[in-house]
């Protein structure tokens, strides 16, 4: 077990695995990344889409927008230089009204203000890459959208990470309080560090708040659950079709996305749960649930686009909206066509709670030798490598 580092990071996810990586780059070692879990990809890193975004849909002046498209590219070479599956399948944005057009009109200005390639394309040309897929009038191709398989890409970091000399990744180690400003305790005892990033995921806002940072966040945990099709009717997907998303909400509305593996998934969803790791929608509840519930209530009563999307998304449960929704995208698509899966994965979206608002963008936030990545939701695994070139530069 070890006792002292230059660089403590908490969280063995994607976050945590690139800024070990970026620091290693850069030439630092002594480096221990500590995860709570018994293997990597437990949480969102192992348990998401696996579609690496092109940057759309972010605003110009955002932090999500800036390492993007960046993380798009150094992820595409970091695939190659493995030899890791990545799948360039493309992607469409349709729109089934005349107002998703104006929103489609919004999202290529965004697209183009942000540098990243999309271009408008006919019907015609829609039936050409997706035949099955449905647009009014227009739709948005985006080339550089691909399909990964995330623990593949965790597996390739752990292995560089681990064969450097003075760096280790310490599995069933968890964080669980700091006892002073450069020592942290642990369920293995104490560890010394010069610099601690807290890459915990859905835990980070709550790590933050032990060292006084953050206390205006608060995390909602959302739960994105998975249909898929059945394996006769996968044909009527050739990679990702999504409809124009909701802007005032950070959720990307369903969408059909063909997998590495073949599989087409439909989703996912994204509901409000009570618990960090509440994968289905009563399972591990805990001390923190009754807090969870309070928050959402709150937001139910204080925040339009949260309602708004509490409302859309728990239709989603049932069957029959989820099929309507789908059949926009998809109008050959048939009921039985979709299937249940046990794929699921939650996002913590944080809140800025002065405000009640859902938080857009990824949170980084430091104070003395500590850094806390908070809001990593979607994009951040495509963003992943330059973002960490961005948390590098607030650590050194
Ligand atoms: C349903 C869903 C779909 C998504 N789809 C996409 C997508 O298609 N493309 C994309 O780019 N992004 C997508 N995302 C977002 C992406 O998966 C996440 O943004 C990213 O994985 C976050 O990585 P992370 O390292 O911050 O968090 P995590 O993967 O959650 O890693 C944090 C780690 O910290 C550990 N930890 C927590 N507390 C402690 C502690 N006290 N001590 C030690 N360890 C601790 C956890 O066990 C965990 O392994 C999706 C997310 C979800 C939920």
């Amino acid at each position: 077990m070890i006792k002292s580092c230059d660089f403590l990071i908490i969280g063995g996810g994607i976050i945590g695995l690139t800024v070990a990586n970026e620091l290693i780059l850069r030439g630092f070692s002594n480096i221990a990344i500590i995860e709570k879990e018994d293997e990597l990809g437990k949480h969102a890193s192992g348990r998401n889409s696996g579609v690496l975004h092109a940057g759309i849909y972010y605003s110009p002046d955002s932090l999500k927008a800036k390492y993007c498209m960046q993380g798009n590219n150094l992820l595409t070479e970091f695939c190659k230089n493995n030899k890791l599956n990545l799948h360039k399948c493309g992607k469409v944005i349709v729109a089934d009204s005349k107002e998703k057009l104006k929103g489609l009109e919004e999202l290529k200005k965004r697209a183009d203000k942000n540098g990243v390639e999309a271009r408008f394309i006919d019907p015609k040309e829609l039936w050409e890459i997706e035949p099955h897929a449905y647009t009014l009038e227009k739709a948005i191709y985006s080339p550089k959208t691909a399909v990964f398989d995330p623990l593949e890409i965790l597996k390739a970091l752990n292995k560089k990470i681990k064969t450097k000399e003075d760096c280790s990744i310490s599995l069933n180690t968890a964080f669980i309080s700091i006892t002073n400003n450069s020592e942290v305790l642990t369920n293995h005892g104490k560890i010394k560090y010069k610099f601690l990033i807290n890459a915990a995921g859905n835990y980070a806002e709550k790590i933050a708040h032990k060292f006084k940072i953050g206390l205006n966040y608060k995390s909602i945990p959302f739960l994105g659950t998975y249909t898929e099709l059945s394996e006769q009717s996968s044909h009527l997907v050739n990679g990702n079709i999504y409809p124009v998303p909701d802007a005032r909400n950070p959720f990307l509305g369903v969408h059909f996305t063909k997998g590495i593996d073949g599989k087409v998934y439909i989703g996912p969803t994204a509901i409000p749960v009570f618990g960090r790791e509440s994968y289905s929608l009563f399972e591990n509840l805990s001390s923190e649930s009754l807090s969870f519930l309070y928050r959402d209530v709150l937001m139910l009563l204080k925040s339009a686009p949260f309602r708004s999307n509490a409302i859309s998304e728990v239709k989603k449960y049932f069957g029959k909206y989820l099929y309507q929704e789908c059949k926009k995208l998809i109008p050959d698509l048939k009921k039985e066509d979709i299937l249940a899966s046990n794929k699921a994965g939650i996002r913590a979206q944080l809140v800025d709670w002065d405000k009640k608002e859902l938080v857009m963008d990824f949170v980084v936030e430091k104070k003395e030798n500590s850094v806390h990545i908070l809001n990593a939701v979607s994009p951040a695994f495509s963003s992943s490598m330059s973002f960490a070139k961005y948390v590098v530069d607030q650590v050194v």
